[in-house]
């Protein structure tokens, strides 16, 4: 782990490195899609996701970039309904939906409550719907929810690293037995839930990154988890700028991401998703990126490892495994 001494790592501090918040209307999401995705079942089937737009997340983790397309004080009671209505008008039909909102679905600020029945109204349709919370604000809300819809309720959850030092360094304001103690809970409701894993999070050499990001894959399998995607981090949120220009992160390379996919999905407890989100950003071989990519995403939609690519990148000299 990289030794030099890391800033004063708060809210304020993190906040404090900030740029502007991009402009967002309270009445529309501010992203929708559609992608194919590997089912617990094991079908590929249409996902839609809903980016929501809505109050930014209470928690402020270092790596987050989430509050860009977020709003500053609650969106109205009705708000989020009609966004998710407006959004299902414009895409095609899918057989499970995400709905994610930059923070925690559980957040009463951020979607309120009375709007629960009328989103499980509109979403009937689906077989399946994802929605995301910090792990500290799993509760008997989350059942609540789940007991008014018809589709399968199922929970992602940060679990980010199980590097306990790095953990708290991210200013993520929960333990590891908090996460395991939330796991547990939905395991216990029979709601499957998922985790966001991070590949290389600050502070750690490209080595470290792959060795925490399959100790977390295995703590997250052990703790009662269906599914997990592994994000490799990236700077752009100002504090992780900042960290970078200090030395103290690095963003992983898509070859690491490889790595860990395989190492998780021969585990074989359960989907292994890696994030290929802007992934040329991982990548300085021109030579390969489309053949690694293409290579995570068979992996994500047959969870069988292909062979590997072989590139002149491979070649141990061009490898990085310290923070710059
Ligand atoms: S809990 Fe999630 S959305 Fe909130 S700041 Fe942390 S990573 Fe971002
Ligand atoms: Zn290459």
């Amino acid at each position: 782990m990289n030794e030099i001494p890391d800033p004063e790592i708060n809210d304020r501090w993190i906040v404090s490195r900030r740029g502007k918040k991009n402009a967002v209307d309270p009445q529309k999401p501010y992203a929708w899609l559609v992608e194919k995705e590997l089912t617990a079942s094991g079908k590929i089937e249409d996902t839609a996701i809903i980016f929501l737009t809505n109050l930014e997340c209470s928690y402020h983790c270092l790596m987050c970039d989430l509050w860009k397309n977020t709003t500053d004080i609650p969106v109205p009671a009705g708000a989020i309904p009609h966004q998710i209505e407006w959004a299902l008008h414009q895409m095609p039909a899918a057989k499970h939906l995400k709905l994610y909102n930059s923070g925690s679905f559980f957040d009463g600020r951020a979607i309120p409550e009375e709007d629960y029945p009328g989103i499980a109204s509109l979403v009937r349709n689906f077989e399946t719907i994802i929605v995301e919370s910090h792990p500290r604000l799993i509760n008997e809300r989350c059942v609540a929810f789940r007991d008014m819809l018809k589709p399968e309720l199922q929970v992602a959850m940060g679990l980010e690293t199980v590097n306990a030092t790095v953990l708290r360094k991210l200013n993520k304001r929960m333990t590891l037995e908090d996460f395991e103690n939330s796991a547990n809970f939905l395991s216990g409701m029979d709601i499957l839930s998922r985790a966001f894993i991070l590949l290389r999070p600050p502070f750690l050499t490209e080595s470290e990154g792959i060795f925490w990001a399959e100790r977390s894959l295995d703590f997250a399998f052990r703790a009662g988890i269906e599914c997990c995607t592994v994000i490799p981090v990236r700077g752009g949120n100002g504090a992780m700028d900042h960290l970078k220009e200090k030395g103290l992160f690095a963003s992983p390379d898509i070859r690491s991401l490889e790595k860990v996919q395989e190492y998780g999905i021969g585990l074989n407890a359960g989907r292994v998703f890696a994030d290929v989100w802007d992934i040329e950003l991982f990548s300085s071989c021109r030579l390969c990126i489309g053949q690694r990519t293409k290579r995570l995403e068979e992996m994500n939609l047959c969870q069988k490892i292909p062979p590997p690519v072989t590139c002149d990148c491979d070649a141990p000299e061009s490898r990085q495994d310290e923070c710059k």
